[in-house]
């Protein structure tokens, strides 16, 4: 992986949108419709760590140990390319867009999202590319950590059942079997992880805006932000 660059600084003439929020906000959706009305990229830095995630399990690492995962963070690359498919994802040159979306992976980001080593990898990565061009950036720790000066700040946020019957819907349109109480047990660990992490922990930026999605479509959800533009 490339030398991360720990500065923070946003070039005036790129705008950076920083979205955080927990699982099932909406965020990676309603980003997307952003970037495209905006006519900018979208930056999935989830992806980025379930894309390690999915080689530490592919090699059998300890995940519990940082050094490791270190190791790994930094002999590993990742790349995010647009495509007429959306966004997808390589690591080490091959395409995982889809491995990195099983629920095993899900499950076990939380080693690679708290390894103070490996954020700090991805940090600088994903500061590289929101210095190259303008992002819809969303993740945990944009408005914090990765672009505490982006353009324009937001929370999304949702009532967790709809996260939760969100996620549902979601995998039962892959064709997938849910066990509706496991999921929403997971999405709850997977919160409780998030917020709680001593490095980059999931949490509001204080200039950020809080939107909640509850009830509200993605396209709806994407208007209300768009109208933060013209204020
Ligand atoms: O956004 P997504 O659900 O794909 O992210 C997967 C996991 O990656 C999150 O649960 C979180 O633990 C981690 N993550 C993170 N920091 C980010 C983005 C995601 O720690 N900026």
């Amino acid at each position: 992986m490339q030398k991360p660059n720990m500065t923070a600084s946003v070039k005036p003439e790129i705008i950076v949108i920083a979205i955080d929020g927990p699982a099932g906000a909406g965020k990676s959706t309603v980003a997307k419709i952003l970037a495209r009305r905006l006519s900018i990229s979208y930056l999935d830095t989830g992806a980025m760590y379930r894309a390690l995630t999915f080689k530490a399990l592919r090699e059998k690492i300890n995940l519990e140990d940082g050094s490791q995962l270190a190791e790994l963070a930094k002999t590993t690359k990742i790349q995010l390319k647009a495509s007429q498919f959306g966004l997808r994802i390589f690591l080490d040159g091959d395409d995982v867009s889809e491995e990195i979306r099983s629920v095993e992976v899900t499950n076990n980001t939380f080693y690679i999202a708290r390894a103070p080593e490996v954020r700090a990898i991805m940090v600088g990565l994903q500061r590289q590319l929101g210095e190259q061009q303008s992002v819809v950036a969303e993740g945990r720790d944009i408005g914090t950590v990765v672009f505490p000066k982006a353009t324009k700040k937001f929370y999304l946020d949702a009532d967790f059942k709809e996260r939760a019957q969100r996620r549902i819907k979601e995998l039962q349109a892959k064709g997938k079997t849910v066990n509706e109480q496991q999921l929403q047990d997971e999405l709850n660990d997977r919160d409780q992880k998030d917020f709680t992490r001593k490095v980059g922990p999931l949490k509001k930026a204080d200039d950020a805006i809080v939107i909640d999605s509850t009830g509200l479509t993605a396209e709806e959800t994407a208007e209300k932000i768009l109208q933060y533009f013209n204020k």
